[in-house]
């Protein structure tokens, strides 16, 4: 009977405990709600960078398994062998503290658990009796919400290490240079002695007596056999070599880019690739250091590693020190003008739609779009040039004809498409000028510009973290074909190349890259964007103020360093080069036009095409004429006398090749004056009004006399043209020559009739600046 009341009544208190416990719990839940710093890591796990945390500790968030086993093993010995097996609370233990307390007046801490211990850390107090039994209270609340291994993991990223250096991590981290993963036996035990004695042990102060008392544990742990004897006895060899880490901030732009990207993540995982990353970021800075001299003081580099999209390397400022020169700003991010760099995409898109081939000649002459006449870098005209050579020479005038000739809107679109952000922005405000710079790029844009033609033109979003799930985004963008990306790359890959920097060592190993270069105007940016089959590289080169030196060209400043990335992080490359697409193949065309050879073109060159896309259109480039015998008079079919008549090749230069070849004064043998006594009717090819451009807007000072010329491309027969504006007649001259006049307001009909009859109109519109 009595034994029954004692075992009811036993039951009961233990039911009411229970049922309190449970209340309590319920009333004041344990809550884990821990700030980490946040950490950017390379691809290999390397810390390169670190935020604190919201409460300013350095306090970096790791996994159970990322943690070396020998490190949890030391912990737990040393902290709580029973760990495993007590329900966070070891009574045995309180019970030998409570003894050693009343008897010897000693305060030992060997009765708290880890639990018990996660329970301080995360709800800090006074060393109290109630704070003691509250602290029991939280350690059975983590142990009724959390597994062994979680709560042995919040421990490891609680435990403190001196100073603001909180949890395993940072601690690895800031002593050792490591992860906790990678640590030895000896730093293990090192880092289970830290955080009981916080300050007789701060690292990096006594090593001696640090090491001392590192090797107590060791042989500790050997007489416990928790190690094998062999590798203790090494680890009690190891030196102590702790220095404490500075501030981790190796790649703070690119760490302040991902953090506004991830902001509540708190291990970034970047793409970075460490020794890339430090070879590209030491040869930036020593690079920038010479031109210093110059009045050059910022450049910025990135690497893509071309098959996975990856950023490898990002160097947002060669100094991020350099406080006088702006050294904090993201070069790599910075919206800045693109110079020629952009060339390539738009030769690229007109090789798709079939209207140039690489040996497609453009006349290299001045032209006049809508009152706006771009110029050449040095500003001379080379006349009829092949794209090969405007694209390696950086020539303007070609540029603008083809995006002219390929429309805008293509171009905007290809540019939207492959992530320009800007140009999206202010593609209402975007014109031909865009070719030439006048619009806003950054770096990691444009650099992935070049990687979507390494890539067969597909586009892909940069990646900058190693995030498994990015499958969503490797969805390709087809922005220029295969074949057309391929004859790009054929192009910009030619080992002679104008833009070559000047005395560049020809002992310096060039390694084969695709390269362009661009300048901006007032010479504020210089460019040199790369790539062969594995990475693409982009330079930036100038000064972060925007501020513009004379000496700063893409090929002389931005080249050198392009070429320099190159040989440090790809110099035993094999050799690989990308295969011509079947889509590509290959014909003979004349070489004075790049069209196909007629009977007259007698020099003719390879060129790739593609069939069924590109123009194949025979090559007028010479015409056939009869002539009189003494060559004075030409004739047409209708009035070439039955005898006395010759077939003469004479060179047929279009509209404004010819109007260069009149201006420079440059001599060619001219059709003869058509047959004087010729009666036919002319109907077809009236005279081309070559200037104003048709539909055009022009905006006139009339204050300052502005004029407008008045020239035309008319029949070697036409002697003289006549000049309407408005259906009222202006003036006649010769047919080869230029007019100007001062136009009035509004819209304005211009017209042009020729000697024979025919007559061509165009309209513009004329306003006041
Ligand atoms: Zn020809
Ligand atoms: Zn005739």
């Amino acid at each position: 009977m009595y034994v029954r009341r004692i075992f009811k009544r036993g039951l009961v208190v233990i039911t009411s405990l229970f049922f309190l416990f449970l209340l309590l719990n319920f009333i004041f839940p344990v809550k884990v709600n821990i700030p980490y710093a946040q950490v950017i890591s390379a691809m290999d796990g390397k810390v390169l960078h670190s935020f604190l945390s919201k409460d300013e500790k350095w306090r970096m968030e790791v996994q159970l398994q990322d943690v070396s086993p020998q490190l949890l093993k030391a912990i737990v010995n040393k902290e709580d062998k029973y760990f495993y097996y007590h329900v966070g609370v070891n009574p045995v233990a309180i019970c030998r503290a409570a003894f050693n307390n009343i008897i010897y007046h000693r305060k030992t801490s060997g009765a708290s658990t880890i639990t018990m211990q996660v329970a301080r850390l995360l709800y800090p107090g006074d060393r109290t009796y109630l704070n003691k039994l509250i602290e029991s209270f939280r350690a059975w609340q983590l142990e009724c919400k959390y597994s062994k291994s979680e709560i042995l993991a919040l421990y490891l990223n609680l435990v403190p290490y001196g100073g603001n250096i909180e949890g395993v991590k940072a601690a690895s981290v800031f002593y050792f240079d490591k992860l906790p993963k990678q640590l030895s036996l000896a730093e293990c035990v090192s880092l289970s002695i830290i955080p009981n004695r916080p300050n007789s042990l701060r690292p990096g102060r006594n090593n001696e007596f640090f090491k001392k008392e590192r090797n107590r544990w060791l042989q500790r742990f050997k007489e416990e056999k928790l190690f094998a004897a062999e590798e203790i006895n090494d680890a009690l060899n190891e030196p102590v070599d702790i220095k404490r880490q500075k501030a981790l901030a190796e790649i703070p732009q690119l760490a302040n880019r991902l953090r506004k990207m991830y902001p509540s993540v708190s291990n970034i995982e970047s793409s970075i690739v460490t020794s890339t990353q430090f070879k590209v970021q030491s040869l930036s800075y020593n690079y920038s250091k010479r031109l210093a001299l110059k009045g050059i003081y910022n450049s910025s580099v990135i690497v893509i590693d071309n098959k996975t999209h990856q950023v490898v390397a990002y160097v947002g400022s060669n100094d991020k020190n350099d406080i006088a020169h702006n050294g904090m700003v993201d070069g790599v991010n910075a919206i800045r003008s693109p110079g020629s760099t952009l060339k390539p995409l738009v030769y690229a898109l007109a090789i798709d739609k079939g209207l140039l081939t690489p040996m497609s000649c453009i006349a290299d002459v001045p032209v006049n779009y809508t009152g706006y006449m771009p110029e050449n870098f040095n500003s001379k005209f080379n006349g009829n040039v092949t794209v090969e050579f405007a694209l390696s020479h950086s020539l303007n005038i070609p540029a603008v004809k083809t995006l002219s000739a390929l429309g805008l809107p293509t171009c905007v679109d290809a540019l939207t498409r492959s992530g320009f952000s800007q140009i999206n922005a202010d593609k209402k405000k975007l014109g031909l000028s865009l070719i030439l710079g006048g619009c806003g790029v950054k770096l990691s844009d444009l650099a992935n510009l070049y990687c979507t033609l390494a890539n067969n033109g597909k586009y892909q979003p940069l990646q900058y973290v190693t995030d498994e799930d990015s499958s969503v985004n490797k969805q390709n963008v087809e922005i220029v074909s295969p074949a057309s990306a391929f004859m790009v790359t054929e192009m910009l890959g030619k080992l002679v190349r104008p833009d070559m920097p000047n005395n560049y060592e020809s002992s310096l190993r060039i390694p084969k890259v695709a390269w362009k270069t661009g300048t901006s105007y007032g010479r504020r940016d210089a460019w040199s964007i790369g790539y062969n089959t594995r990475y693409t590289v982009g330079v930036w080169v100038g000064n972060f103020t925007g501020e513009g030196v004379a000496e700063l060209t893409g090929s002389d400043m931005a080249t050198p360093l392009l070429f320099d990335v190159f040989n440090a992080i790809d110099y035993n490359a094999e050799g690989k080069w990308f295969t011509q697409p079947k889509e590509v193949n290959i014909r003979l065309v004349c070489n004075e036009s790049g069209k196909m050879p007629a009977e007259f073109c007698d020099k003719q060159v390879m060129d790739e095409f593609i069939p069924g896309i590109s123009s194949n259109i025979t090559c007028n480039h010479m015409k056939e004429v009869f002539i009189s015998p003494d060559e004075k008079i030409s004739y047409c079919t209708s009035c070439v006398p039955l005898i006395g008549y010759k077939k003469k090749l004479y060179q047929n230069p279009e509209a404004d090749l010819l109007a260069f070849y009149e201006s420079e004064h440059i001599s060619f043998e001219k059709i003869p004056t058509h047959n004087p006594l010729c009666t036919r009717v002319f109907k077809d090819a009236p005279p081309k009004i070559t200037s104003p451009a048709d539909k055009s807007e022009y905006i006139v000072d009339s204050k300052a006399g502005d004029k407008l010329m008045l020239s035309c491309n008319a029949g070697s027969e036409v002697q003289s043209v006549y000049w309407y504006i408005n259906d009222i007649f202006y003036r006649a001259c010769g047919s080869k020559k230029q007019l100007f006049f001062t136009p009035e307001k509004g819209q304005l009909k211009i017209s042009c009739s020729d000697d024979k009859g025919r007559n061509s109109n165009i309209w513009i519109n004329v306003s006041e600046q």
